[in-house]
């Protein structure tokens, strides 16, 4: 057989999106990938049914339908504090998916370095190593996650090009604080290089945290690539409806990047979507408090199955510590993924092994979402619950 390209060797298939898989098979309460299991609010499914029969069926504007990215930018850009401008600033992606990785190629030279904290969305390290960057790993130590800023410097010594930031951060619910922001934000300018940012889980923050935008930093909009997407916002991570926003001299690259890789996002999905661009403020204080329901009732479970977790300032995961499962006899020798699949078969409940997030060899926790609606995670507590006794 005629030799592939090496690189992609060099990683798995996406251990998150095997979760679901497995879980399906078994038909196992999948609280592994996250995505949520409530219908998109009303008017963007009547947007799509009039879409239907009225359109656009045919391609939008390469870089994003007129009027959907005019209403991003309105969104967006009192999010940033800054008009941005919907012809230069943005575009609009096949999911956020999509716009990280177009970010990293249109930055990233073969052999540049970008770095990424540990524990880190999966997608980071291969989208990096695809566009033929060579990760530097910058460890976030639990339970806290924090992280060092002079690791951070000495990256950038070595050359880095760029320094991913999920704010909140996928797997471990950490919202940065502004202070912490401001500190890769001047080593960012000082090094003449980007923050690629990845923000899609910014209306999932929990009193008292909130979320600041990188690119809302003082000089930070020249230096700052911001990837989201509307798919968490508004229940349609199906859509892969993604965009990026970022300086006019990095989105014109980043604009025949994306022309090149997928010529564009769904035209009619991105104009039933353009209406909950437009919901006002309530629609998102509403989400909040949503998400904050499903995660103290989840993690009052958590508590009540004897499991250790941390707590999320953000995001909908939570990162539940395993070791004490792992010193079992019954266990000895498992890996976090093994646990994983035994939890699948044996509890009928699925989550991520941890070791899929981490760079450093960190295999003791397992990370659940609780984007469910609330019946699903009583049923996957009581299931829980019961682990103890199963492994007793
Ligand atoms: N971000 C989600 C997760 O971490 C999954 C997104 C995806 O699979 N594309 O579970």
């Amino acid at each position: 057989m005629p030799q592939l390209r090496e690189r992609v060797g060099t990683f798995t298939d996406s251990v998150i999106r095997r979760m679901t898989r497995i879980s399906n098979r078994y038909g196992a309460i999948n609280l592994s990938q996250g995505f949520p299991d409530s219908d998109p609010p009303r008017p963007i499914m009547d947007a799509l049914a009039k879409a239907a029969y009225e359109g656009p069926h045919q391609y939008s504007i390469t870089y994003g339908a007129q009027n959907f990215r005019q209403a991003l930018a309105e969104k967006q850009g009192r999010a940033i504090g800054r008009a941005i401008d919907p012809e230069t600033e943005i575009v609009v992606t096949c999911g956020s998916t999509e716009a990280m990785m177009c970010a990293m190629m249109t930055v990233c030279n073969p052999g540049d370095k970008v770095m990424v904290f540990s524990p880190f969305y999966e997608n980071y390290g291969a989208d990096a190593i695809l566009s033929g960057a060579e990760p530097i790993y910058i460890p976030q130590v639990p339970p806290e996650y924090d992280f060092d800023s002079t690791l951070i410097e000495d990256g950038f010594r070595q050359g880095a090009k760029a320094i991913v930031v999920c704010n909140p951060s996928n797997p471990c619910g950490k919202v940065f604080t502004r202070e912490e922001l401001l500190t890769i934000g001047r080593l960012t300018v000082q090094y003449d290089a980007y923050v690629i940012t990845d923000e899609v889980y910014e209306h999932m923050v929990y009193v008292p945290y909130h979320h600041t935008c990188m690119a809302a930093l003082p000089g930070m909009f020249d230096h700052t690539i911001t990837c989201n997407s509307l798919s968490k916002t508004y229940s349609i991570t199906g859509w892969r409806l993604g965009y990026l926003i970022g300086p006019a001299e990095v989105v014109e690259n980043a604009k025949k990047v994306h022309d090149f890789l997928t010529v564009g996002a769904a035209a009619p999905l991105q104009e039933a979507a353009t209406v909950g661009l437009r919901f006002d403020q309530s629609y998102y204080d509403d989400l909040r408090e949503t998400y904050t329901r499903k995660r103290d009732y989840f993690l009052a479970g958590l508590d009540r199955a004897g499991l250790k977790h941390n707590v999320p300032q953000g995001t909908y995961f939570v990162m539940v510590d395993i070791q004490e499962f792992l010193d079992m006899p019954m266990f000895a020798g498992f890996t976090d993924l093994q646990f994983c699949e035994w939890m699948i078969e044996h509890v009928g409940v699925a989550a991520v092994p941890g070791s899929s997030f981490f760079r450093e060899p960190v295999n003791h926790y397992i990370r659940f979402h609780f984007a469910r609606e609330e019946a699903v995670l009583e049923e996957a507590i009581r299931r829980l619950c019961r682990m103890k006794e199963i492994v007793r």
